[in-house]
């Protein structure tokens, strides 16, 4: 039997397991039930293919779109796997066909829609009765549940499995993720003792920006102009306003379209496909479209408006970047929004409902307003730890001052003091700012704080006190007039002296691409060539189009980056491609190479498959703290084996952040000094340092001379450290 790495490289061309991918291979194949929760894009369905490939018989995967299952299909055909999948929309002619090749054993893979296990009294199970059956995978497994945000009624039915197959392993997967729809789908699925496999949910690849509702439509096409090779996504709130985006985009030559629930079936069967198949660029949207979008190649997805929670707001980003490639997340974000979300917000007659969604609202309109690393804020959001700085959103990449409030917070205490808290912050701010109105009485005139903030305007007020109340320095009651009231942080700001500072925004990071700041010394930049990357796309528009499948499918974005940036020559080299596997390469090698071969011909190159290094894993010594953010992504992808050059180009960082971050793994001993540098320079160059009275990169380098990098040094160092 095949190793389940031979099997992941032979068939889908991947180098190594992503996540928990691993360890959920490895359980299946032993026969035990598995439960998988990934983000998505995380790389689920190899946790079932895989070991469908392992195992002898065939492997039922149920899934509820029809539109999926297609796609999954021909992906995997594409790939020389014989799978098929059985559904509704089939002529009985088709399903009988289906039917014919899973009895004969043909099939390593069979999809089928949940009603159909039901369905005609059980006839569909009878079948399975009859044949080896490999394993059943649930995917979208929330569908079982009522607490899920997508019950289906049809997947009840699923809890029959168990009982008719005790001995036939079920993995179940999904991206929801909160703690009790988990455990209601392990009962549902009555799973037994089941090994429950969670992944981070944080998508390292998207970068998160926020940006003030002003100039929208200048704004994207500034952005679409920069960015003329990406596709996305842009969601607007209602009908209306997609049509309009959408024409306006149109009048300004960009390739974009419509979708809302609007429009006929047929309309929106055609909107998808254009879209997915790349001849429609930019899709405007109101959240209907999304669900079973599995286009790899979606580069941004913007928000014109402010989506009504974060659930809903990840699920939509998610749909960027699932091909791991460097994608953007883009909100445009004004205050008005909240205002108008808060009118659909209320239920009529249904208080707790209306309560639970008004704070829901709250929470994303924190998000954008908040003043915090945005991934440490939603990681937070789903119950996992963050370290913040994660330095891809446009809080860690903008540039701060610090501001000092602590005198004015003083006063606008003082005056909630004062007034006995019982008032709102409109009459604070008049109060403050010395009103004149009918509200002030001459007793409030006469208390010493009245009109001790006349040195500001009633925005700036406003804005204050809106973030004092986000970060937790005052309250504000929840009652038909709310009332700001002082806490125990107040109380220490206005007795105790305690400092408030706030960060200022000086340059505001935005979403057009971002210069990074260099270090005070440079390496040699990594290329990729844009115009092959761009005549790739086009051939594999074309094999796409004869095949009749969305391009994604024939190869992702980062297949065609690779083979752009390493120029493979021959099908040995192209085995080092990620992405090709045996069957790939058989198939579409002899059409790919001669379109590489001439364009290095033309342009002098030659192939650069040796830079692409190899077989660097070794077991971590000990666990830093780097266990999440920006430097566990690098040492993620440096233990996948990829280059230091590679990592910077997919991550947009340069190499020297890059090499900044693959240090700080030698100063806690999870990476070997020898993999990164020739280890007989270590000695001098710690010899070096330790005469220096304040060691310094520079100083050290230049005493070495030009052998020396200034990488290598700053690995020796951190060699040192991590022996001390
Ligand atoms: P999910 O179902 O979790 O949303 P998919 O199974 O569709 O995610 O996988 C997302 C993308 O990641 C696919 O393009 C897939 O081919 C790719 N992928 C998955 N696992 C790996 C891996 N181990 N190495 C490289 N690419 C992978
Ligand atoms: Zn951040």
């Amino acid at each position: 039997m095949k190793s389940p790495l031979e099997i992941l490289q032979q068939y889908f061309g991947y180098d190594n397991f992503r996540l928990e991918q691993a360890n959920a291979v490895e359980n299946v194949i032993a026969k035990k039930d598995t439960f998988v929760l990934m983000p998505t894009g995380g790389g689920k369905s190899l946790c079932y293919q895989v070991p469908a490939l392992a195992l002898d018989g065939t492997a039922i995967v149920i899934s509820p779109l029809i539109a999926l299952m297609k796609d999954q299909v021909d992906a995997l055909r594409v790939n020389g796997i014989p799978a098929a999948y059985i559904n509704s929309s089939m002529s009985s002619f088709e399903q009988n066909e289906t039917l014919h090749q899973l009895k004969n054993s043909q099939l390593k893979l069979l999809y089928v829609a949940p009603e159909k296990l039901s369905s005609e009294n059980g006839a569909f199970l009878q079948i399975l009765k009859q044949v080896q059956i490999s394993l059943f995978a649930v995917d979208e497994a929330h569908c079982v549940s009522h607490w899920g945000h997508d019950f289906r009624p049809d997947y009840l039915f699923l809890n029959g499995i168990k009982h008719q197959f005790p001995d036939v392993p079920i993995i179940a997967s999904t991206a929801s993720a909160d703690e009790i729809t988990r455990k209601d789908i392990i009962k549902q699925l009555n799973l037994q003792n089941p090994l429950v496999l969670v992944s981070s949910f944080d998508r390292a690849n998207i970068k998160y920006f926020v940006q003030p509702k002003q100039a929208v439509l200048q704004n994207i096409i500034q952005y679409l102009n920069e960015h003329p090779d990406d596709s996305g996504i842009i969601y607007c709130l209602s009908r209306r306003g997609t049509e309009d985006m959408s024409d306006k985009l149109l009048e300004n030559g960009i390739n974009a379209a419509y979708y809302h629930a609007g429009l006929s079936s047929t309309e929106r069967a055609k909107v998808q496909e254009d879209f997915l198949k790349d001849k429609t660029r930019v899709m405007v949207a109101t959240i209907a479209f999304g669900m079973g979008i599995d286009k790899s190649n979606v580069r941004f997805v913007m928000h014109a408006d402010l989506p009504k929670n974060i659930e809903s707001y990840y699920q939509e980003t998610g749909r960027a970047g699932r091909d791991g490639l460097p994608s953007e997340a883009i909100l445009f974000y004004s205050y008005a929004d909240v205002i108008k979300l808060k009118r659909f917000a209320m239920i009529e007659g249904n208080e707790d409902q209306s309560d639970l969604m008004l704070r829901k609202l709250q929470q994303m309109a924190d998000f954008a307003e908040m003043q915090k690393c945005r991934r440490q804020y939603l990681m937070e959001y789903f119950g996992e730890k963050h370290a913040g700085n994660c330095n891809a959103c446009d809080f860690c990449l903008s540039e701060f001052e610090i501001l000092d409030a602590t005198i004015d917070t003083q006063k606008l205490l003082s005056a909630i003091f004062r007034l006995k808290e019982r008032y709102g912050k409109n009459l604070i701010i008049d109060f403050i700012r010395g009103s004149k109105g009918v509200k002030i009485t001459d007793y409030m005139r006469s208390l010493p704080t009245y009109g001790v903030g006349n040195n500001h305007d009633k925005t700036y007020w406003q804005n204050l006190i809106r973030q004092l109340l986000i970060n937790g320095f005052l309250d504000e009651s929840n009652e038909e007039f709310s009332v700001l009231k002082l806490n125990d942080e107040s109380r220490q700001i206005l007795f105790k002296g305690k400092k408030v500072e706030f960060k200022k925004v000086k340059e505001h990071a935005k979403a057009v691409v971002v210069e990074e700041i260099e270090t005070d010394y440079s390496t040699p930049d990594f290329d990729s060539n844009q115009d092959l990357f761009s005549e790739l796309r086009t051939l594999r528009r074309e094999i796409a189009e004869r095949e009749n499948v969305p391009p994604y499918v024939i190869f992702s974005d980062a297949t065609l980056l690779e083979l752009s940036t390493y120029l493979p020559h021959t099908k040995e080299e192209l085995n080092e491609i990620s992405g090709f596997g045996a069957f790939k390469i058989e198939k579409y090698g002899e059409i790919f190479l001669p379109l590489i071969i001439d364009f290095c011909r033309k342009n002098n190159l030659n192939s650069k498959i040796s830079e692409k290094k190899r077989k660097r894993q070794r077991e971590p010594k000990k666990a830093t703290n780097n266990t999440s953010g920006t430097f566990a992504t690098t040492f993620d992808m440096y233990k996948k084996n990829l280059s230091v050059e590679e990592i910077a180009k997919m991550r947009n960082l340069s190499v020297n952040t890059i090499q900044n971050h693959l240090v700080k793994f030698v100063e806690s001993g999870e990476i070997e000094a020898a993999e990164l540098m020739d280890v007989s320079k270590i000695e001098p160059i710690i010899e070096i340092a330790k005469k220096q009275i304040i060691p310094s990169l520079k100083a050290i380098k230049e005493e070495l001379g030009d052998d020396f990098s200034y990488f290598e040094v700053h690995i020796a160092l951190a060699y040192d450290k991590s022996m001390q």
